[in-house]
């Protein structure tokens, strides 16, 4: 009876990987306390507001020790937001209102808090994005004041599997690989941010997984296939033991991408910095394929000098000697937020002056770039490819290689991540030395699907049959053109979809450097003809997961790859 219970839930496998494991839960979400929530009769008012003051200093002490056990970016996050909870006005001013108005203590934080946000939203800018750090605060301290478990993401004492409705990007990044064997989530989809951590950190994941909160417990043993999008619970002993006498080499890559029949496809790297571009190339990434430039000015008022982005873009370029490495020019605007460009607030920030669009209103900003990256280029050794991001007609590509041309810089190419320019690939390569695919934002405009709703996350996927064909249309523009084309966007990592790309025409794939070897390995085992089978097989489907199910069949070897 048991046995035929075992239920398997069935996601979209964003991360690959099995794994067998213990569930923890990620608490639930904090519910607004009552708008009527007061201190009972007879409950001692200062009592209740001394519980604020306590609260405060837990919460802080437990941020406080979870920052020293993280690095980087998620330190800094942990060690401000500890600060922010033991903030000396929010804790009195939460206190006033519980002595003063009579409030219950979780009320008065809460409402506290509104009034913060509201006050940074009003400034606007970066100073609105705090917000998201004032709410996580607030959960957390209504949390310790009611006696709930604390939001965020647990910490197991053995290596487990974590089961979630949803999990924020911030908590998706503080994940240690060698606590988490793999996750699981309700919602979210393939380029969710979840997803792309997870695969930058190598965590098997399933996403979009509907009902698994619900099919296990906490301490459940779950089975799961972040290639498939599987989880099942209680799996047979047989199963298990098989799994762990398969378990999973620890693949690298050679540094040469191949097809089975020989054809070479340059297995090259996403990166945003000297650092990550040094991980890429102990990788062995054949070359850069993306370097995100606004990433190293997230945030910042100041525009950076031309001297400042020199260094920058040397440090990525000294990491591949005489190899390929594309840059990007700025891509602001949207979600990406770099206040000295000045941008005005956007309606719909998507489909507001963003990338090269915003570029064209800042020509300063514009040469001092294009500048920095030629005089990098010149003291580097490495092969510099230029582009630029969201162009979306064949104008804009010429009016962006000229200006290219104008600093000496002869490879100028362009993001295909506008249909637009999709659709007329032939004449943006009448100006474009090359090109790359963005397919998170293709895939995002394809589908009129916003990349950041986790609850679209089924639209917006690069295995979408329409996201597919305008692909194919890009690349059939470049080969009209005999021009290189690439896949930059998270599908590139994406070991299934990979042979897909190539039989579409794609001639190189940038990625995570993790994803290297999983997806050299999976293209290894299949010819050129294989993949142009494949590539038909999901153009025909009626929707992304028939596509995803159709060719993942047809590729028996994933499953031996344990992919
Ligand atoms: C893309 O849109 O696919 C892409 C690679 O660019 P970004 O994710 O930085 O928008
Ligand atoms: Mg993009």
């Amino acid at each position: 009876m048991r046995e035929r219970e075992s239920p398997t839930i069935t996601g979209i496998g964003v991360s690959p990987g099995r794994v067998v494991g213990p569930v923890v839960l990620m608490p639930a979400p904090i519910a607004e306390p009552a708008i009527s929530d007061r201190i009972a009769v007879g409950v001692d008012r200062a009592t209740s507001a001394q519980r604020i003051t306590t609260a405060s200093a837990q919460v802080r002490d437990e941020l406080t020790s979870a920052a020293a056990h993280a690095s980087g970016k998620s330190r800094e996050l942990l060690e401000a937001t500890a600060m922010m909870a033991a903030d000396p006005l929010l804790v009195t001013d939460a206190r006033r209102r519980v002595l003063e108005n009579g409030l219950a203590p979780a009320r008065a934080i809460w409402d506290v808090a509104g009034q913060v946000c509201d006050d940074l939203t009003a400034v606007g800018g970066v100073v609105a994005e705090r917000t998201r750090d004032v709410r996580d605060v607030r959960d957390r301290l209504v949390a310790a004041v009611t006696g709930q478990a604390s939001p965020g993401v647990p910490r197991p004492l053995e290596p487990s599997v974590l089961v979630a409705t949803d999990l924020a990007p911030a908590d998706a990044a503080t994940l240690d690989p060698a606590k988490f064997l793999a996750v699981v989530t309700e919602s979210g989809g393939p380029i969710s941010h979840t997803a792309i951590i997870a695969r930058a950190l190598g965590i098997p994941a399933v996403l979009g997984a509907v009902g698994a909160m619900g099919a296990v417990v906490e301490g459940s043993i779950v089975l799961v296939d972040g290639g498939r999008g599987t989880m099942r619970r209680d799996p047979p002993a047989e199963l298990i033991a098989s799994l762990a006498a398969a378990t999973r080499p620890a693949r690298t890559f050679d540094g040469y991408g191949h097809t089975a029949d020989g054809v070479h496809i340059a297995l090259v790297a996403n990166v945003v910095d000297a650092a990550s571009a040094v991980v890429a190339a102990e990788a062995k990434a054949e070359g850069v394929g993306l370097f995100r430039t606004e990433v190293g000015f997230l945030g910042r008022e100041e525009a950076p000098s031309v001297a400042e982005q020199v260094e920058a873009y040397r440090g990525v370029f000294a990491a591949f000697p005489g190899r390929m490495v594309v840059i990007r020019t700025l891509d602001a605007g949207g979600d990406k937020s770099l206040p000295f460009l000045g941008l005005p607030v956007a309606s719909n920030p998507a489909l507001a002056p963003r990338g090269w669009r915003a570029a064209t209103q800042l020509p300063a900003v514009v040469d001092d770039q294009l500048d920095a990256i030629a005089r990098a280029a010149r003291q580097e050794s490495a092969d510099v490819w230029v582009m630029a991001p969201m162009v979306a007609t064949p104008q804009a590509a010429a009016e962006f290689v000229a200006r290219c041309e104008l600093h000496g810089l002869h490879r100028a190419g362009v993001v295909i991540e506008v249909p637009s320019a999709a659709l007329r690939a032939r004449q943006v390569f009448e100006h474009a030395a090359f090109a790359s695919i963005g397919t998170n934002d293709l895939a995002q405009y394809a589908m009129a699907a916003d990349r950041l709703d986790a609850s679209l996350a089924d639209l917006c996927d690069p295995w979408q049959p329409a996201v597919l064909a305008l692909i194919a249309a890009a690349c059939a523009g470049a080969t009209h053109a005999d021009r290189p084309v690439g896949v930059c966007g998270e599908a590139a990592a994406m070991p299934a979809l990979a042979p897909v790309l190539v039989g579409l025409g794609v001639t190189s794939l940038s990625m995570t450097p993790r994803a290297l070897a999983d997806v050299a390995a999976v293209l290894a085992t299949t010819t050129a003809a294989d993949c142009a089978r494949l590539a038909d097989l999901a153009l025909d489907a009626p929707d992304a997961r028939a596509a995803r199910e159709r060719v993942r069949s047809a590729i028996p070897a994933l499953l031996d790859l344990g992919l």
